[in-house]
């Protein structure tokens, strides 16, 4: 009887989920952030380094995937089945997760089959592509299609866009709150927005932290419907923090990045000495320097940004 052989091989992956996510300790380093206009507005400015936390399962994506990857296994699944755009930070994540943890990936991707940077590192960490138009990838939370779903790409657990569910929301809670470990007595932290899985969790333990978020899609107000969803999926409604939506800080909208903006993204980058990501973090900069301008923060607030990663997808920019 080859009681070893059957008892073994499904802990596997539960077993290297556990030396990725429960025997490493994390560095989240907070960097105080140093600019005349804060000195001027009297405000004390840091950034929260989600971006150093793992050099591949970058930034939010980290603590996103932690719980959904651990529900996964836990099922019993061998494959995870997840959606994005061609330049996604979270495919690229979750294929790198999925290769360390020996499960397999398919990853669901809009518009046209294309090769890039990105989707190079996917596939060499065995994720499976499954290219939709876009029509079809707007079914991609449609209860029928996701039935469907597995008759095109084989079955596996499948994760929502951007890893966004209440598990998502556990995994962010937990970086809030080691935020307020490090930096107790925030009155605002402010990050970037897609999904709003990572603000819905940010604000799931915020306490009196005011959490706002800067969507960085082009008339995203229906983020308010997506965060309160989530906070009432993973029982949060009542015990959330403040929060707000800034809808100004979308330059154009999803992806687009004129050449104004990469000029604004390179002096900020030099102004703070760190890597931003056009996409998301560079238009979370960009919009809160313009807050800042504005005096949209009393003076003597403290307030925490938080660097959601994401620099794989800078590479095409030099
Ligand atoms: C995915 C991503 C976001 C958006 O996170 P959501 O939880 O979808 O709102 C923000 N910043 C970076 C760098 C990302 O990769």
């Amino acid at each position: 009887m080859t009681n070893s052989t059957f008892n073994v091989l499904p802990s596997e992956p539960l077993d290297a989920y556990r030396r990725l996510y429960e025997e490493t300790d994390l560095p989240l380093n907070v960097e105080g952030l140093e600019h005349a206009l804060f000195l001027k507005k009297r405000l004390s400015v840091c950034v929260v380094r989600v971006d150093q936390v793992h050099p591949q399962i970058s930034g939010n994506k980290w603590f996103k995937l932690k719980y959904n990857l651990k529900a996964a296994i836990e099922q019993g699944a061998s494959c995870i089945i997840s959606f994005g755009g061609a330049y996604s930070n979270h495919l690229h994540a979750l294929a790198y997760a999925c290769h360390c943890l020996g499960l397999h990936s398919v990853g669901v991707v809009r518009g046209e089959p294309v090769d890039n940077p990105m989707l190079i590192d996917a596939k060499a960490w065995g994720m499976r592509l499954h290219f939709v138009n876009r029509e079809t990838y707007r079914l991609r939370a449609e209860p029928a299609w996701l039935n469907a779903l597995p008759s095109l790409v084989g079955d596996g657990f499948i994760l929502p866009e951007g890893g966004s569910s209440a598990l998502a929301v556990k995994g962010v809670g937990e970086l809030m709150q080691q935020i307020n470990t490090v930096e107790p007595a925030l009155d605002y932290v402010v990050c970037a927005c897609g999904t709003g899985g990572t603000l819905a969790g940010l604000v799931s333990t915020a306490a009196k932290t005011v959490v706002q978020g800067i969507p960085v899609l082009k008339g995203a107000g229906f983020l308010h419907d997506d965060v309160s969803a989530l906070l009432l999926a993973s029982g949060h409604e009542r015990t959330a923090s403040k929060w707000e939506l800034d809808l100004f800080g979308h330059y154009g909208g999803y992806g687009k990045m004129n050449a104004e903006h990469i000029a604004v993204m390179k002096q900020l980058e030099d102004d703070f000495s760190l890597s931003l990501d056009p996409v998301y973090t560079a238009k979370l900069f960009r919009r809160f320097m313009e807050k800042v301008e504005n005096d949209d923060y009393p003076e003597g607030s403290r307030i925490a940004l938080v660097h959601t990663g994401g620099l794989q997808g800078r590479r095409s920019i030099t």
